[in-house]
C-alpha cells in the first residue's frame, strides 16, 4: 500500500514517535533504547500438505521487554513482512503502556492467505508455526503472549493453546500463553468484540468534552452521527455494529476488499456481515444500499467520523487532501501514514490515533491472562453476595413502605437490573469502560495542558513514552 516518496510502515512509527520525543527531556540514549525494536526472529518451516512440502515464512518481533511477558497478535496474511511485524510490536508497546496494561510490546505474522487453505490445512500449519515460537520462548505465559490479529481468530488462538500445553504438560498456566481464545478453552467472556467494543467507548468519550468535539468541528453526541467505516471484519464489525446498533450512529458507507457499500439512510450492518458470510466476503450485491467498486474511494465520502478498521497505509498522501470527515478513529493500526498525518492536520481534521483506539483488545487480552494465571472465572466469588446485599435494600425498602403504609412500589424492571450481580461480561466491559476513558484522560491532560503539544496522536506518545522511560529509570538504566 506503499505510495511513492512515503515511509515505510516502521518509518511512519519512527518518525511519529521523534515528533513525541522532540518534546519531551530524554536522554538521547534512553530515547534510542526504547524507539529501537529489540529482536525479530525469523522462521522458515515446511509442512506437508496435498501431497508436497510447502514452506511458509513466519515472523515473532519483540520490541521492548521494560515489561514482560511482551505482548501482540500474530497476523496471517500475504502482505506481512519484517519491517511491518516490527512497525506493529512497536506499536503494541506504546499501546500498552498507555492503557496501563503490565506488558511489552510485541508482534507476530505469518505469510500465508488464510482463505487458500482448509482449517485441517489451517491447523496444521498454525501448530507448526506455534511448535517453532514455543520451542524458543516466543509463546510463554510469562514471556511472550499472543494474540488475534488480522486473519487469525479464537480458532487459531485455541490452536496455539493446545500446542502449547502439549509441549509443557506439568505447566500449571499453559493456557495464560496466549489470549483471544474461545470462552470454552480459557477464553473471556466479550474478547471477540473487544477492539470495536474500546472504539465505541473511546467515542463515547470523546463525545463527552466539548472542546475537543469543538475541535473536530462536531457537537451533540453519537445519535445521527454519519460515519463511514472500511474492513467489515472483526474490529470494523462490532464497532460499526454497536455504534449505530447502541449509540444511533447511521454507517452510511462500508469500505470493503471487493468494494464499498453506501447508503445515506443507514446500512443494517448485522444484515451485510451475514451477506458476506454467504458470499465469500464479498459486499457485491448487498441490496441493503448502493455498491460503488472503487472501495478506497469511499474513504473520501462526506461524513462525520471515519473509521479505518482494515489495514495500515490506506490514508496516504496520495487521498489525504481529499478526506472529507472532521474526525478519524484509527480503529487499524497504522492507517494514516506519517505524510498523510501531515496533511490532516493542516485541514484540521482530528485523528484518535491506533495506539488508544484499538486498545480495547489488548486490554481485555490483559483480563483473560490475569483469569489463567488466577484459575478461576470473573464475578464467581462475589457475584450472588453483590444480589444478596441487593436483595437486602429492596426488601427493607418494601418493608418500610409497607409498615409505614407509603405505598412505594419499586419497578420491576429496576428491581430486575439492580438485582443482578455482576457476571464476567459486565466486569470486563466495565473494565474496558474505565480503561478507555482513564487512557484518554491521560492523553487529554497533555493535549490541553502544553502548548507545544497539537494533536492526540503526539500526546499518546509523550503519556506512553514517559511510562516506558520511567520503567527503564527505575530499572537503573
Ligand atoms: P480481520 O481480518 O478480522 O478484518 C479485516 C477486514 O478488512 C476484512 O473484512 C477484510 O476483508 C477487510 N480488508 C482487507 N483489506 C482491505 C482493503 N484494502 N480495503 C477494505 N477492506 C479491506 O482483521 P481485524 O482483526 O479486524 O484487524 C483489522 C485491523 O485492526 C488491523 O490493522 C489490526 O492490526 C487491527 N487490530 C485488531 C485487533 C483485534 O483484536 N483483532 C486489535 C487491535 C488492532
Amino acid at each position: 500500500m506503499n505510495v511513492a516518496g512515503e515511509p515505510s510502515f516502521r518509518e511512519s512509527v519512527d518518525l511519529m514517535f521523534r515528533r513525541a520525543t522532540a518534546l519531551m527531556d530524554l536522554s538521547p540514549g534512553l530515547e534510542e533504547k526504547i524507539r529501537v525494536c529489540n529482536s525479530t526472529y525469523t522462521v522458515r518451516f515446511g509442512v506437508r500438505l496435498r501431497g508436497k512440502i510447502e514452506t511458509f515464512t513466519g515472523y515473532r518481533s519483540v520490541h521492548s521487554e521494560h515489561m514482560e511477558p511482551v505482548k501482540g497478535g500474530i497476523r496471517y496474511a500475504l502482505s506481512v513482512h519484517q519491517d511491518e511485524v516490527e512497525a506493529l510490536a512497536a506499536l503494541m508497546t506504546y499501546k500498552c503502556a498507555l492503557v496501563e496494561t503490565p506488558f511489552g510490546g510485541s508482534k507476530g505474522g505469518l505469510c500465508i492467505d488464510p482463505r487458500a487453505w482448509d482449517e485441517h490445512e489451517l491447523e496444521q500449519i498454525t501448530r507448526r508455526f506455534a511448535y517453532e515460537l514455543i520451542k524458543r520462548d516466543l509463546i510463554h505465559p510469562a514471556q511472550n503472549v499472543p494474540a488475534p490479529d488480522m486473519g487469525t481468530g479464537e480458532r487459531e488462538m485455541a490452536w496455539i493453546a493446545d500446542q502449547y500445553a502439549r509441549m509443557n504438560t506439568t505447566d500449571i498456566n499453559a493456557k495464560a500463553c496466549v489470549t483471544g481464545k474461545p470462552p470454552h478453552a480459557g477464553g473471556i467472556q466479550g474478547r471477540v468484540e473487544a477492539t470495536g467494543r474500546g472504539v465505541q467507548y473511546a467515542l463515547r468519550e470523546f463525545f463527552r468534552h466539548k472542546e475537543d468535539k469543538a475541535a473536530a468541528r462536531l457537537s451533540g453526541d453519537l445519535d445521527g452521527k454519519r460515519i463511514v467505516v472500511q474492513g467489515l471484519g472483526n474490529v470494523g464489525y462490532h464497532a460499526a455494529k454497536f455504534l449505530s446498533e447502541e449509540d444511533g450512529a447511521k454507517i452510511i458507507a462500508v469500505a470493503e476488499r471487493d468494494g464499498a457499500i453506501v447508503n445515506d439512510a443507514g446500512i443494517a450492518i448485522e444484515e451485510l456481515r451475514q451477506w458476506m458470510m454467504r458470499n465469500q466476503g464479498s459486499v457485491k450485491g448487498f441490496p441493503g444500499g448502493t455498491y460503488m467498486e472503487d472501495g478506497a474511494a469511499a474513504l473520501e465520502l462526506d461524513c462525520d467520523i471515519l473509521i479505518p478498521a482494515a489495514m495500515e497505509g490506506v490514508i496516504h498522501k496520495g487521498n489525504a487532501a481529499n478526506i472529507k470527515a472532521p474526525l478519524i478513529i484509527e480503529a487499524a493500526n497504522g492507517p494514516v501514514t506519517f505524510g498523510a498525518d501531515e496533511i490532516l492536520r493542516k485541514k484540521g481534521c482530528l485523528i484518535i490515533p491506533d495506539m488508544y483506539a484499538n486498545a480495547g483488545g489488548v486490554t481485555v487480552s490483559y483480563f483473560e491472562w490475569v483469569k489463567n494465571l488466577s484459575h478461576i472465572r470473573f464475578g464467581r466469588m462475589q457475584r450472588r453476595a453483590e444480589e444478596a446485599r441487593s436483595r437486602l435494600l429492596v426488601e427493607e425498602l418494601e418493608r418500610l413502605s409497607s409498615d409505614k403504609g407509603l405505598g412505594w412500589t419499586l419497578a420491576e424492571d429496576f428491581k430486575e437490573r439492580f438485582l443482578t450481580g455482576s457476571d464476567e461480561l459486565a466486569l470486563v466491559r466495565s473494565g474496558l469502560d474505565d480503561t478507555m476513558r482513564t487512557a484518554y484522560q491521560s492523553m487529554r491532560e497533555v493535549w490541553h495542558g502544553r502548548n507545544d503539544v497539537q494533536d492526540l496522536r503526539v500526546a499518546a506518545y509523550i503519556v506512553a513514552i514517559s511510562r516506558v522511560a520511567q520503567t527503564y529509570r527505575s530499572k537503573g538504566l
